[in-house]
């Protein structure tokens, strides 16, 4: 039985497209954190008679042994069971069957708690302060100290040289921590990264002043010949003082007298190393490597590193040398240097190619003809005008492009354009929008296409005059003529069939295996439903979502209920024929809330009843899935699955997984078929459901391997989210899972969407009679009204590979069967040809969806940049934080191909190149010995080493195989921000800023040297939370916080802070709450105590030092980034 239509084909954007509308956020009720109590489930008073032909019980057999730990324990039961223990389902298989279902007597008043209102995050308007100077930073690594004069002053245990001090203590396993859902290994990590090398150092010895390092190229000054290797610094790097105005137009920084200068901003005394630092040494040529030597990790993160043997002669003298970290670029600085400087004042997007604030900066954006960094952010604002510049810099051209990102409250919402029946008006020739940077002529009565140069009639309803500058006089009444982004109401040539869409519909599929019940999930799940549907997206002023919903329930058969309003009783309908999937009801399966309130409350009642006594340990993933999509197909909408699955999918059905995690797999060539699908079902069932619209969206309650990689195949092609809950409990899992939950089914989402970006081709027209003199140069097709004696000339840049949750089945058109708030895509460019530095280079990103209320929209941003022919002025124009993005998520896209290993060093590689174009074509010339770095770019070493030892990178011996899958799939959604925080957590001391201070105290670089044990520090990342805890921090502190007397006292572990009334604990709490609300997935809270075994957890986030999973310290990677760039440079 076939009960679907046959899925009309998507329209092609590039005949008529449909048009976006834009949501309101008004409707948006929730917030991650948000103060909503949980949602206590009800006492279960005991099971439903009546309930024989639900899954019966079975035989009785011993559960599956598979049960979670308690998750403050350090066992590890979680681990990776073998399945067979769990036995062939107990549930009926037999033909379809209906069941007139009864209301569950005992069912709980639940307490409708209605979300809470978006939290505001006002913007402090500060003075304004002087922009960012474009500075030269010129990192001098010379000098590198000689550990033994140095070392006193810093904590003992540093830059992760030093023995982690509970490494010892830590070889037990980690509880389940709430991480992005590892499981306890119980695994020791490698010690042999905890090798010493302070210990070792060799007497100090006496070294020349730098002074010279700053030499003048010009004058052969005071350089010293001899120091090849890294210079000594005279200024530090990490303070403000290092900004230098104009770093590649002005006179080099060698012109100023050594030690001194580098005016600035007032900040921070540079660090006491300056120019009277006593020990430095002789650099041979690269002789960064024999130096670190004794350090056994240090070869093997790089080994595609070039050797230095060759280089002469290497220094005989080994002793341990170490940077200053004081003295190499430190983010927090540029953080906070950027905030100070540009936080104050708002972003106003009419001049072309601006580089906006960064994502950690807070600031308002006034949209003046060019899209908010909100949609898009670039990873350079001015790009070169030739493919060979493009080639050599090496900086990929990105944007990361989030197209229905939400907005601060401050900020309005895109306009919606209605033109009526004749829809947006475009260019006939490359269809883009009308747009504020298309140019009016002849008085007003054509346009010129700014993206192809193409002469347009303006239709005779749109035609106005234009004012002397040649300016419609219209414009500012006009969106499409003024604004960077607004949308269009589509009209039905842009629709599916060319009909109007229906309002779309969620559907909740709910597992009911053994594992979902015993672990109190289904309960939990149906409770919060009960009120959560109150609260499903909305447009505009809509007292009701137009969403329709529907539910299922599933182990290795399906249920589907009927909650039409006229029944009494919700009826379920079992499918037990999975191999063939089908709806067996239309009509009553997709509802309208509040019409069928009371069956849909029954039914949420009934459910964990019904199956709280069931054995069935077995599920199918795939024909759930397939019958939402084929729910959705018959009802002709578009919608969202929400799956609440626990385990492997193992039940025999199409999409069935075998246990294939292997872990020895790791580091080896075959590495990569770990993050691969084991399966090629789930593409193609993803495939249709892109083509209804259907977007899916997981939830996971794993107790062991689930594969991850496979299940998340539909989430990700279909522009779906995946959550994970390793050793899912509701005691203490609940509030993080609600939390995503809540917000996740109150997202607004664009349905059934396709996004298009198109570039300016810079052009230049041919006239016909010198056509062929340039070989594949002309574009074909010019259009009629353009003149007969010309044709266009093809350059520019062009969109050419994209990253992000959505699937593609041409080149050009990104289909996403839904899009939220929260998703980005990031779209690369190439060049085709040359670009114009006057015209320079426009992008039109064009998002046709269909809105919560079942409108067609067209949802578009536009975005002019500059164009140069100067590789410096792209240098001064790039976004390191936007830069990482696209690199990061080329990396995790990477390691489906190739090998880990090979995707670091490519990695290695183009940074290094990007350097190294930057210093032979931009810097100033100076000693080989000293690194220089692009003002813009000098963070980027210390976060391309963030990346390089991420999970998905470079594994520690904790990181499970799903987890890496699930980081993996999660980062290629992300935007800016989040990857900003992400891969360099954010670390908060706690007592160091006054208790009545309003603002987030300033944080700290991720280092265990930061860290004062006698403070308390928060480090979050976007996914997981941590408070660390010293081990001398005030007892007042202690009692005011934890509400016991002393530090031994303190729960390790800890995951909700007493409330206590005094003005710390307060105060802490609010900025967890406030920590939270910024991201967007709730962050669990884990309390860490110096010393304790958890502490090590909490180190695997503090990037800047030695990974335990053998990633390089930053000091270190900066060391090795600088040994490359020399290699390409000589
Ligand atoms: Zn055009």
């Amino acid at each position: 039985m076939n009960v679907n239509q046959s899925a009309p084909p998507l329209p092609p954007f590039g005949q008529s497209q449909p048009v976006y509308p834009g949501y309101h956020q008004s409707s948006y009720g929730g917030q991650p954190g948000s103060t909503a109590p949980p949602t206590p489930y009800g006492a279960y008073n005991g099971p439903v008679p009546g309930y024989q032909q639900t899954p019966p019980p079975g035989v009785s057999r011993a559960p599956p042994s598979s049960e979670a730990p308690p998750a403050s324990t350090a066992q590890a039961p979680c681990g990776q069971a073998a399945y067979g223990q769990f036995g062939q389902g107990d549930v009926q298989n037999g033909p379809s069957s209906t069941v007139q279902m009864q209301r569950f007597p005992g069912s709980q008043p639940f307490g409708s708690v209605p979300l809470a209102p978006v939290v505001s995050q006002p913007t402090v308007l500060q003075p304004y302060g002087p922009p960012p100077t474009s500075a030269q930073v010129t990192a001098q690594l010379a000098g590198m100290q000689i550990s033994g004069a140095v070392a006193p002053a810093l904590p003992p245990v540093g830059l992760g040289y030093g023995p982690p001090t509970s490494l010892a203590s830590a070889s037990g396993s980690f509880p389940n921590s709430g991480l992005y859902g590892s499981y306890p290994q119980g695994q020791a990590p490698p010690l042999s990264q905890a090798q010493g090398h302070l210990g070792a150092q060799p007497p100090q010895r006496s070294a020349p002043p730098q002074a010279s390092s700053f030499t003048s190229p010009a004058s052969g000054g005071p350089r010293m010949p001899s120091m090849t290797g890294p210079l000594l610094s005279g200024q530090g790097f990490g303070g403000p003082s290092l900004s230098q105005p104009n770093h590649v137009s002005s006179p080099p920084p060698q012109a100023l007298p050594p030690g001194t200068q580098m005016t600035g901003p007032p900040g921070p005394p540079p660090p006491m190393h300056s120019s009277q630092q006593p020990g430095y040494q002789l650099q041979q040529n690269g002789s960064f490597g024999p130096a670190r030597g004794p350090q056994p990790n240090y070869g093997s993160p790089y080994p595609g590193a070039p050797t230095f043997g060759s280089q002469p002669g290497p220094p005989q003298p080994l002793p341990p040398k170490r940077l200053d970290p004081d003295a190499i670029p430190s983010p927090i600085q540029v953080i906070e240097d950027d905030r100070n400087n540009r936080g104050s004042e708002p972003f106003v997007t009419g001049a072309r190619g601006q580089v906006p604030p960064l994502v950690t900066t807070n600031f308002l954006v006034k949209d003046q003809g060019n899209a908010s960094p909100r949609y898009i952010r670039c990873t350079s604002y001015n790009i070169p005008c030739t493919s060979d510049m493009a080639k050599q810099a090496q900086v990929p051209l990105a944007a990361v492009i989030k197209p229905l990102a939400r907005l601060p409250p401050e900020e309005a919402s895109p306009y919606v354009v209605d033109h009526g029946e004749s829809g947006p008006l475009r260019c006939n020739r490359c269809k883009a929008y009308m747009c504020p940077f298309m140019q009016f002529v002849e008085g007003g009565r054509r346009f010129q296409c700014c993206f192809c140069s193409c002469i347009n009639d303006v239709p005779p309803q749109y035609f106005q005059h234009l004012d002397h500058t040649g300016k419609r006089v219209d414009a500012y009444d006009r969106p499409e003529l003024s604004l960077g982004s607004y949308e269009f109401l589509a009209t039905v040539d842009y629709c599916k069939n060319n009909k109007f869409p229906s309002p779309p519909a969620f559907i909740f599929m709910i597992d009911v295996s053994y594992n979902a019940i015993r672990s109190g999930l289904v309960r939990l799940l149906c409770e919060e439903l009960k009120s959560l549907i109150d609260f499903l997206p909305r447009e505009g002023g809509a007292e009701e979502s137009a969403i329709r919903v529907g539910f299922v329930t599933y182990n290795k058969v399906l249920h589907f209920y009927n909650v039409k309003s006229s029944l009494a009783q919700p009826q379920m309908m079992v499918v037990s024929d999975v191999a063939d999937m089908f709806v067996p009801l239309l009509d009553g399966f997709l509802v309208n809330v509040s019409e069928s309130r009371a069956v849909i409350t029954s039914l949420l009642d009934q459910i964990p009843e019904m199956f709280a006594d069931t054995r069935e340990t077995e599920t199918v993933f795939a024909p759930v899935i397939q019958a939402g999509m084929e729910a959705l197909k018959a009802a002709e909408c578009a919608g969202k699955l929400f799956l609440f699955h626990t385990s492997l999918p193992i039940a025999e059905a199409p999409g069935k997984l075998k246990n294939r995690d292997d872990r020895k797999l790791i580091n080896t060539d075959k590495e990569k078929t770990l993050f691969q699908p084991q399966t090629g079902a789930y593409q193609t069932l993803a495939k249709e459901c892109v083509a209804q619209g259907c977007c899916v969206d997981l939830f996971l309650f794993p107790n062991q391997y689930v594969d991850v990689a496979t299940l998340s195949v539909v989430p990700q092609l279909t522009g779906g989210s995946v959550y994970k809950y390793a050793c899912f409990q509701v005691e203490n899992d609940q509030e993080r899972f609600l939390s995503d939950l809540r917000r996740d089914v109150q997202k607004v989402v664009g349905f059934d969407a396709v996004m298009r970006v198109r570039t300016s081709t810079g052009q230049s027209w041919l006239e016909k009679s010198r056509r062929g003199t340039k070989p594949g140069r002309e574009t074909s097709g010019s259009c009629d009204i353009c003149s007969p004696d010309l044709i266009p000339v093809a350059s520019g840049i062009r969109a050419v590979d994209f990253f992000g949750a959505f699937y593609m089945s041409n080149t050009t058109d990104v289909e996403l069967a839904g899009l939220d708030g929260d998703k980005t895509v990031t779209v690369e460019f190439k060049h085709d040809d040359r670009l114009n530095e006057e015209s320079g280079a426009l992008l039109q990103c064009a998002l046709l969806y269909t809105s919560c209320a079942g409108q067609r929209r067209l949802r578009i941003h536009n975005l002019a940049l500059n164009c140069c022919t100067q590789l410096a002025d792209l240098y001064r124009n790039c976004e390191t934080d936007t830069l990482i993005n696209y690199m990061a998520k080329f990396a995790y896209r990477g390691v489906l191909n190739s090998p880990v290993k090979t995707v670091r060093d490519t990695l290695i590689t183009q940074c290094a190149q990007i350097l190294a174009c930057y210093r032979k074509n931009c810097a100033s010339p100076s000693s080989a010995g000293q690194l220089i770095l692009p003002e813009c770019m000098k963070l980027l070493p210390v976060y391309l080493n963030c990346v390089l030892k991420s999970d998905v990178l470079q594994p520690g011996a904790e990181v499970t195989t799903d987890d890496r899958a699930y980081v993996r799939q999660l980062v290629t959604s992300m935007d800016v921000a989040e990857t900003n925080v992400f891969f360099y957590p954010r670390l908060l001391p706690l007592t160091k800023s006054p208790i009545e201070s309003a603002t987030e105290p300033p944080a700290v670089r991720a280092s265990e040297e930061r860290l004062s044990n006698g403070d308390i520090y928060l480090l979050e990342n976007g996914l997981n939370l941590f408070l660390w805890v010293g081990a001398s921090v005030q007892q007042g502190v202690v009692q005011s916080l934890f509400s016991v007397s002393s530090f031994s006292q303190i729960t390790s572990g800890l995951s909700v802070l007493p409330v206590l009334d005094n003005p710390l604990s307060k105060k802490v709490r609010g900025l967890i709450d406030s920590l939270r609300a910024q991201r967007s997935r709730y962050m669990k809270l884990i309390v860490v105590k110096q010393e304790d075994k958890l502490e090590m957890l909490f180190k695997h986030f503090l990037v800047e030092d030695k990974s335990l999973s053998g990633g390089a310290s930053y000091v270190d990677f900066l060391c090795h980034m600088h040994k490359e760039i020399r290699q390409l440079l000589s």
